[in-house]
């Protein structure tokens, strides 16, 4: 395609170019939202091509916990740079896989024996569905193919993970008749464990005691729903939820992407609920925001169970997904740095300090028009309007007072870097404070 010299993409009007010609995340190519172009990132900040600078009250959807342009990652990335960037994991192998998995299994749940890597969350997702299903195919109850879930979770955008999203949030309108049908209870109200009663589990009970015979798996985000509504909820859920499991002869998948890492104050959120899954999904954090990777982990029942039939013909025993980017040696090698680094910070106090912060400084929206709830967990603050917010009216606001957010809906929220400063995110909490009172005054 040839195009006209005015809208080169290398020239500098390459902005002009890619208003026309790319496509953003869940945007319109003919009426798009604004896209700031960024030049540079370092520390919190990321520096716009004019020249103004934003803190990231987002770590660019919850990923970048150690900030940008940190040494260690840098470090990690040149040195395999140097060595390889990719070779085919099929047939192929090399340290950084071997030793990522082996730091995985060092920090998640104990069952946790096995390790598979994608390149995204919603892959990850795919692949802990696919162990879930070929597991009972193996044990010959092909009949157990359905999952079970509760409404406002968000679990990716292949089709797959759309069937367990939130239906009316996601996207099954969109695609009915396509989408594989699965079973949803009803969610739990409570926010922690305080406000607990065992009613909440009624509708879970009664969904996984009538339908167990055609379940393959539950699958939940542990404690924070992120994409889904930003909702918090009682671990106790999540310990009947294990236990019923445990009683059903029902897979248990934890989706781990947007809690796993520290974000909820624990290294992985199931453990609030002192609980282990069956099979568990991370990404996001994993490189620290570097790079695209994920993986699903599961147990040895699982893996054992999916070779189960090896002798008869119907099943081979080997699980069925091999992406060509699978287990990125440089991927693979950030990740370890990343954990290191995590793990060799005082990630703990930097979590409960923020937490602490978002309390204080969110605190006063409750009083204000038009909020609905403020809630925080971990490092993550939530203010709920109770009408949908104007993104692209709050955001230019936020920019003005130097700070990067992404409203959704009706949640005004921050997931900030863990290196944040007190001084800085008091700035991301007072442009929450005044994109509430601006927000509020425009319905
Ligand atoms: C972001 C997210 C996903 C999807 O991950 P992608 O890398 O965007 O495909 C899945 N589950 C949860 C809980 C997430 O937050």
């Amino acid at each position: 395609m040839s195009l006209p010299e005015k809208v080169r993409p290398d020239g500098p009007e390459w902005l002009e170019f890619e208003r026309k010609h790319l496509w953003h995340p869940y945007a319109s190519m003919k009426n798009p939202m604004p896209a700031y172009p960024v030049k540079s990132a370092a520390g919190v900040k990321l520096a716009f091509e004019d020249g103004r600078e934003v803190i990231d009250g987002m770590a660019s959807w919850w990923c970048a916990i150690h900030g940008y342009n940190v040494p260690e990652l840098n470090r990690a990335a040149r040195s395999q740079l140097s060595r390889m960037a990719h070779v085919m994991f099929g047939g192929l192998t090399h340290e950084p896989a071997a030793g990522l998995a082996g730091k995985l299994l060092s920090i998640a749940p104990a069952g946790m024996e096995h390790v598979f890597f994608s390149d995204s969350g919603s892959v990850s997702v795919e692949v802990a569905i696919k162990m879930a299903l070929q597991y009972w195919q193996a044990q010959s109850r092909d009949e157990k193919h359905r999952l079970l879930t509760i409404p406002h979770g968000y679990h990716g955008d292949t089709f797959g993970a759309m069937s367990v999203c939130d239906p009316d949030a996601g996207m099954h309108h969109l695609f009915t008749g396509v989408l594989p049908k699965q079973l949803f209870a009803d969610a739990p109200t409570a926010g922690n464990d305080n406000e607990w009663d065992d009613s909440q589990i009624a509708s879970f009970h009664s969904r996984i005691k009538t339908h167990h015979n055609e379940l393959a798996a539950v699958i939940l985000e542990p404690v924070v729903q992120g994409a889904g509504g930003m909702r918090f909820y009682a671990p106790e859920f999540l310990r009947q939820v294990c236990q019923l499991c445990d009683q059903y002869n029902v897979l248990l998948i934890l989706d781990e992407i947007a809690t796993g890492f520290g974000r909820t104050g624990a290294m992985f959120a199931c453990e609030h609920a002192g609980i282990e899954p069956d099979i568990m999904c991370v990404g996001k954090a994993l490189t620290g925001g570097y790079m695209t990777l994920a993986a699903t982990l599961c147990s040895s029942r699982v893996s054992d169970g999916i070779h189960a039939d090896f002798e008869d013909n119907k099943h081979s025993g080997v699980l069925m997904h091999g992406p060509t980017f699978m287990a990125n040696p440089l991927a693979c090698s950030v990740a370890i740095a990343s954990i290191d680094l995590l793990l060799n910070s005082p990630w703990q106090q930097r979590v409960r300090d923020i937490g602490q912060q978002l309390e204080r400084e969110l605190a006063p929206c409750r009083e204000m028009a038009g909020v609905a709830d403020v809630r925080v967990k971990g490092a993550i603050g939530v203010v709920e309007m109770k009408e949908p917010v104007d993104i692209a009216a709050v955001q230019s606001q936020l920019i003005e007072r130097g700070v990067w957010l992404r409203p959704f809906g009706k949640l005004i929220y921050t997931m900030p870097p863990y290196v944040i400063t007190a001084e800085q995110l008091s700035r991301v909490t007072s442009a929450m404070c005044e994109a509430v009172i601006f927000s509020s005054k425009r319905v």
